[in-house]
């Protein structure tokens, strides 16, 4: 008996003590990664830098999602999708967290990440397992038809290190999930994780909204067009196409001079696409690099090659030069043809979307115009 609890212990203990030096050594690496780094970044500490570290990222774990709504910029696609791995979806947020000395909050996204709650927890416990925790989880809150379900999931993301849950609700997603289902989801969440850990976008709209649902189309057109008005939506991706056509149109002159070097290369914020492209903050549709295995170095070698060549990038230095008439001016010397442009842009951002559909048509430009299918009709 005794001899058999040795030979159990002993190969127990050896792992543990494989496992600490394996930590050990990731952040001795890690430690020595940024000093190097850090040294090579500017020789003049107050000289600022071109392009900001990325302090927030959107995982997007899928591009799924079981909604299609009118102001989805990101462009979600009905049904599951395609995915993220765990290995990939863990890479990706290593290698976030790593490239800068401050970290990156991570938030998990979609699509919608409930729509495959197996895949979603089996990651979000991978992560923990390697010390990384959810900012928040995003949902549109389908799944919520119970509050034992609601109970159940809440306290396996908790476990799983998420800090908040993100609730969506605007009457472009009520067109799809029951405002009552929401409202019970938040109730149920702030009681479970306590009401600072529940974030509603948008809570008035939670308190004071009504079922879309139960709407004719004229009605349900009524409470967009005010809506929209608010100006709360990015027009970009579907909602560029769905919903410009609810504000006043612009001719392209408007937008002249309005560049987007802040956006681009310095807000610090970005999306990570399920399939590895990655995205400044509110450009959906608009690659600054495709992450690929190794994933956490790739992460890094990508936010470099930005910072080297982003000015010998064809769309990417136009808009951070001059801004999105630059590239209609660019589709112009090509012969294309722009969608809205007889009609007007809603906004800057609706501008850049409709050139960059002309150009993304032309089958050029893809190592910029990505994921390709955000340019493909709904
Ligand atoms: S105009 Fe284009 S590049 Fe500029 S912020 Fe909007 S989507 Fe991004």
């Amino acid at each position: 008996m005794e001899q058999s609890v040795k030979s159990f212990l002993l190969p127990w203990n050896l792992w543990i003590i494989l496992r600490r030096r394996y930590w050990v050594c990731r952040c001795m690496i890690q430690i020595s990664l940024r000093a190097s780094y850090n040294a090579g970044m500017s020789s003049n500490r107050a000289e600022p830098m071109i392009v900001k570290y990325f302090s927030r990222a959107g995982l997007m774990l899928t591009d799924g999602c079981t909604a299609a709504c009118a102001s989805c910029y990101l462009s979600g696609r009905a049904g599951k999708g395609r995915w993220m791995d765990a290995d990939m979806a863990v890479g990706i947020w290593a290698g976030l967290a790593n490239l800068s000395p401050h970290g990156c909050k991570v938030h998990v996204t979609g699509g919608e990440p409930f729509i495959d709650w197996e895949k979603l927890i089996e990651i979000l416990r991978a992560a923990a397992g390697e010390g990384l925790q959810a900012e928040s989880v995003e949902t549109n809150g389908f799944w919520a038809t119970g509050d034992n379900i609601i109970r159940d999931r809440l306290r396996a993301l908790e476990a799983a290190g998420m800090g908040r849950l993100a609730i969506s609700a605007d009457p472009f997603h009520q067109e799809f999930v029951p405002i009552g289902r929401v409202r019970r989801l938040a109730e149920v969440a702030r009681e479970v994780l306590g009401p600072d850990r529940v974030r509603v976008r948008w809570e008035d709209w939670l308190e004071q909204g009504r079922d879309v649902q139960a709407m004719s189309f004229a009605q349900r057109d009524d409470l967009f067009a005010e809506w929209i008005a608010t100006g709360r939506d990015r027009l970009n991706g579907r909602a560029a196409e769905m919903l410009a056509g609810f504000l006043p149109p612009k001719p392209p002159e408007a937008f002249a001079g309005q560049t987007c070097r802040e956006a681009i290369l310095r807000s610090r914020h970005v999306h990570v696409g399920s399939d590895g492209t990655v995205m400044p903050g509110v450009c959906a549709g608009l690659s600054i690099g495709r992450v690929t295995v190794p994933w956490e170095e790739s992460v890094r070698g990508l936010w470099c090659a930005l910072r080297e060549n982003f000015s010998r990038r064809p769309i990417l230095s136009r808009l951070i030069e001059t801004g999105p008439t630059a590239i209609l001016q660019l589709a112009h010397e090509l012969g294309l043809s722009v969608p809205w442009e007889g009609k007007g842009f809603a906004s800057k951002c609706h501008l850049c979307w409709a050139a960059r559909f002309a150009l993304a048509a032309t089958g050029n430009y893809a190592d910029e115009l990505a994921p390709r299918d955000y340019y493909q009709p709904y």
